[in-house]
Order: C-alpha cells, then structure tokens, then sequence
C-alpha cells in the first residue's frame, strides 16, 4: 500500500545551495532539524522556490540573510 502521508523531509534538501554555505555541521543540522528536516512549509527558501522566484544563495531558513549572523562561520 502507498504511503500517503505528507512528506517530512523537504524536496529540495538534495542540493539545497544553503547547506554548503556552512562551515559548521552541527550549525547547519540545527537548522536542517528546524526547517528542512521538520516543518519545510514554513522555510522562506522554499516558498520562494516553489513560487518560481530566484532565491538568494545566503538566504536563511527564517528569510534573514546568513551575514545577519555574525557568530555563523560560513564554507564560503
Ligand atoms: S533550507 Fe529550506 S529549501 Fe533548503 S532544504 Fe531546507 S527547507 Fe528546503
């Protein structure tokens, strides 16, 4: 029988261009365990990507830009 049940992992997690922007992994599962990993419907890249529109590679989860948090080492 089919699951039906709604997908807890966003579609876009493979590849997602944010993950490589951080230089910490237990940062970045932080985040994965908030939005891509939990409740993706409510991740600012998502609904910008799902609508069509561009989405700006430094953008966070929370729609705030990855240089508004100084204390975040990034992989680039
Ligand atoms: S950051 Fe957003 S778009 Fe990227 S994988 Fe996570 S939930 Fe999906």
């Amino acid at each position: 029988m089919p699951d039906s049940s709604p997908p807890t992992v966003c579609p876009y997690s493979k590849g997602c261009p944010l993950y490589p922007m951080f230089s910490m992994e237990s940062v970045l599962h932080m985040w994965m365990a908030l939005y891509c990993e939990a409740d993706f419907s409510r991740c600012e890249r998502y609904l910008l990507r799902t609508s069509g529109a561009q989405v700006p590679p430094s953008m966070m989860p929370n729609g705030k830009n990855l240089s508004d948090y100084p204390g975040i080492k990034t992989g680039k």
